[in-house]
C-alpha cells in the first residue's frame, strides 16, 4: 500500500469541497482532495438534470440586521424545529460574503434586463432571495478554477475506510482504479462526500450517490441526525430517463391519471375545496411535506401506487404522457457539526450534504448551495488549524477488514452481478417503504430485509470485494435512514408517518 502524507484530506470534489481546498489551502495547508468521480462531474453539485442551481443569500447593502432576521426566521420556521440555530445564523450572515465569493472566480448569475441579478422565490420561502446560476458549463469552469486556485493536490480515487484511533481522524483509506491501495496520513480530515439518495430504487441523482460519509462517519463513531429527513420530488419518468414533474401546470390542465384515466386526485381527495387548497399549497415547494395539505397530493399518488396502481401524467404541454413516481433527491440531515464544522470526533470536519444542522425536517430552496459555501469554507479553515497544532504520530495498528478485501480485488474475477441483483431489490424496498408512506410495520420489514441482505452479501463477498463494500454501504445508510424513521413516530415536514394523524388533522 502507498502511504501519503498531508495536513488536511478533503474527501468529495463537488462544491462543498471545492470550497473547502481553497480555505484549507488559503490557510498554508498541504491539501489532498479525493473524488471518485472527476472534477466537474459526478455529485449534485454538477447533476444534468437541472443543469445548473439556486443558491440562497444576502449580498452587499442587503445585508440588514431586518432582512438577515427575516431569511433566519424562514430557515428555521421551514426547518419546524430541527435546525441547529447557531449554524443557521452563521448560514445567513456569511450567505452574501460566500455568494461574492463565487461571483469573484467567475460564476454568473441570470440577470434583469435592467442588468440587476434575477431572484426567484426557493422552495418554501415567501422571499425572493436566491440567486440562479446562468448556464452549466460556467458552473463546471467556475469550480475547476477554483480548484486549481488551491494548491490541492488531487486523486481520482474513492475513500473505503477513514483512519480513527482514540475519537481522532488520522486520515483516510482511498482505492485508485485499477487496483491501487493508497493510505493518505492526514491531521485533519473533511467530508465532502454528498447525500445517499441512490440508495432508494428511485432518485434524482448519479448511481454512485450512496452515502459513503455516512458510513465512514457513523464507523469513525461521529454523531448522526435527522436522517429521516430526505427530499422527495415528484418526477415523470419516461423511457427510463427521470425529470422533475412541472407543479406548475397542475393549475394550468395538467392531471394525474391512474391506469383507466380517472383522475387519482379526485377519487383520493373528493372535497373539491379542499383538492384546490392542497394544489395551491403545493405549488410553493417541489419537495413532499407533511406539514400541510399540500402533502395531500403526494399522499394521494403513493397510496394509489402502493395499491399496486400506475399513475400517468397528462398535460396541455407534454408530448407523451409519463409514469409518475416520487424520486429521492436531496438529505437534509447527515453528520452533526458545530460551527467549524467539526464532527463529534476530533479531527473530522464535515460540509455540503453530508452534515446536519443548517436544515430541519424541510429545507429553504437554495439553502443547501449556501451551506457548501458557507461551511466548506469554513471547514477548509478549521481543518487548517486543526492540522496547525501538534497531532500524534500513530502507526495502523490493524488494517480494516474492508480494505483487506480490497486488496483482494481482481477485475477479471469481480462478479457483481448477484450482488447487484441483491441491492436492486432492497432499493426497490426502501422506494416502497421509506420513502412517502412510512409506517411501523413497513420499516421493520424493510429493516429485516436489510438483515437478510446482509447475510447474503457475506457469501458473496469472496467473489466481488469491492462491489460487497459498496453494497454494504447502501445496506449500513438505509439502517441508519429506516432507524431513524422508525424512532420519530410523528410526521414533522418531510418525514410522513401513515400510521399517525394524516396532514389535514392539523388544518
Ligand atoms: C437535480 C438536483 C438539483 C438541485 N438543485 C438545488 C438547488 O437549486 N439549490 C440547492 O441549494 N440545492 C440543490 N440541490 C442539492 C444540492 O445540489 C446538493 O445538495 C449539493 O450540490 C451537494 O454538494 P456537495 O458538495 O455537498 O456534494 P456533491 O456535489 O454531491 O459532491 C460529492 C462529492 O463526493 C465524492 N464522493 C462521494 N463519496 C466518495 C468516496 N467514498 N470517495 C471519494 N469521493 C467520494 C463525489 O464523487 C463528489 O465529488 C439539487 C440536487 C439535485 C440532485
Amino acid at each position: 500500500m502507498q502511504v501519503l502524507k498531508t495536513d488536511v484530506v478533503i474527501i468529495g470534489a463537488g462544491a462543498a469541497g471545492i470550497r473547502a481546498a481553497l480555505a484549507a489551502s488559503a490557510k498554508g495547508a498541504d491539501v489532498v482532495v479525493i473524488s471518485k468521480a472527476p472534477v466537474g462531474m459526478g455529485g449534485s453539485t454538477f447533476s444534468g438534470i437541472t443543469r445548473g442551481w439556486g443558491i440562497q443569500g444576502l449580498v452587499g447593502n442587503e445585508r440588514t440586521d431586518k432582512n438577515l432576521k427575516r431569511f433566519y426566521d424562514e430557515i428555521m420556521q421551514t426547518g419546524l424545529g430541527r435546525c441547529d440555530p447557531e449554524l443557521v445564523r452563521i448560514l445567513v450572515e456569511e450567505s452574501g460574503p460566500r455568494i461574492e465569493d463565487l461571483i469573484s472566480f467567475g460564476l454568473r448569475f441570470q440577470k434583469e434586463d435592467c442588468g440587476s441579478y434575477r431572484r426567484v422565490r426557493g422552495c418554501f420561502s415567501e422571499c425572493r432571495r436566491a440567486f440562479m446560476t446562468e448556464d452549466f458549463k460556467n458552473v463546471k469552469k467556475t469550480f475547476r478554477s477554483m480548484l486549481n486556485a488551491s494548491s490541492a493536490k488531487f486523486i481520482h480515487g474513492t475513500v473505503l475506510e477513514l483512519m480513527v484511533s482514540d475519537n481522532q481522524c488520522l486520515g483516510a483509506f482511498v482505492f485508485r482504479a485499477p487496483e491501487t491501495l493508497i493510505l493518505v496520513k492526514a491531521k485533519a480530515t473533511v467530508l465532502a462526500t454528498g447525500g445517499a439518495a441512490a440508495i432508494f430504487g428511485d432518485h434524482l441523482v448519479e448511481e454512485g450517490h450512496i452515502g459513503e460519509g455516512y458510513r465512514l462517519a457513523h464507523k469513525a463513531g461521529a454523531r448522526l441526525e435527522n436522517l429521516e429527513f430526505i427530499q422527495f420530488m415528484l418526477g415523470v419518468k419516461s423511457r427510463g430517463t427521470p425529470r422533475m414533474l412541472p407543479l406548475g401546470e397542475l393549475r394550468n390542465g395538467g392531471v394525474f391519471l391512474d391506469n383507466r384515466g380517472g383522475d387519482v386526485l379526485k377519487r383520493h381527495i373528493p372535497d373539491s375545496e379542499l383538492r384546490m387548497r392542497s394544489i395551491d399549497a403545493r405549488l410553493k415547494h417541489f419537495p413532499f411535506s407533511s406539514r400541510d395539505v399540500s402533502g395531500l397530493i403526494d399522499i394521494a399518488i403513493a397510496t394509489e401506487r402502493a395499491q399496486g396502481g400506475r399513475v400517468y401524467w397528462h398535460s396541455r404541454k407534454s408530448n407523451q404522457p409519463g409514469e409518475v413516481f416520487h424520486f429521492a433527491h436531496a438529505q437534509n440531515g447527515g453528520v452533526k457539526i458545530d460551527d467549524k464544522a467539526e464532527s463529534t470526533v476530533s479531527g473530522l470536519f464535515a460540509a455540503g450534504e453530508v452534515a446536519a444542522g443548517p436544515h430541519g425536517a424541510d429545507r429553504l430552496g437554495g439553502c443547501m448551495m449556501t451551506a457548501t459555501q458557507v461551511f466548506g469554507a469554513r471547514a477548509g479553515h478549521a481543518a487548517a488549524c486543526h492540522a496547525r497544532r501538534k497531532t500524534r504520530n500513530i502507526e495502523i495498528q490493524k488494517i480494516p477488514e474492508s480494505i483487506r478485501m480490497a486488496e483482494r480485488f481482481n477485475k477479471q474475477r469481480e462478479k457483481t452481478e448477484p450482488i447487484d441483483e441483491l441491492i436492486g431489490d432492497i432499493r426497490k424496498t426502501a422506494s416502497a417503504k421509506l420513502m412517502i408512506l412510512r409506517k411501523e410495520r413497513g420499516i421493520k420489514s424493510c429493516l429485516n430485509e436489510i438483515q437478510s441482505a446482509e447475510a447474503q452479501l457475506e457469501k458473496m463477498a469472496d467473489q466481488a470485494p469491492l462491489s460487497a463494500l459498496k453494497a454494504k454501504t447502501v445496506l449500513a445508510v438505509m439502517t441508519m435512514i429506516a432507524t431513524a424513521a422508525l424512532n420519530r413516530k410523528q410526521s414533522l415536514g418531510s418525514h410522513y408517518r401513515c400510521d399517525g394523524p394524516h396532514p389535514t388533522a392539523a388544518v
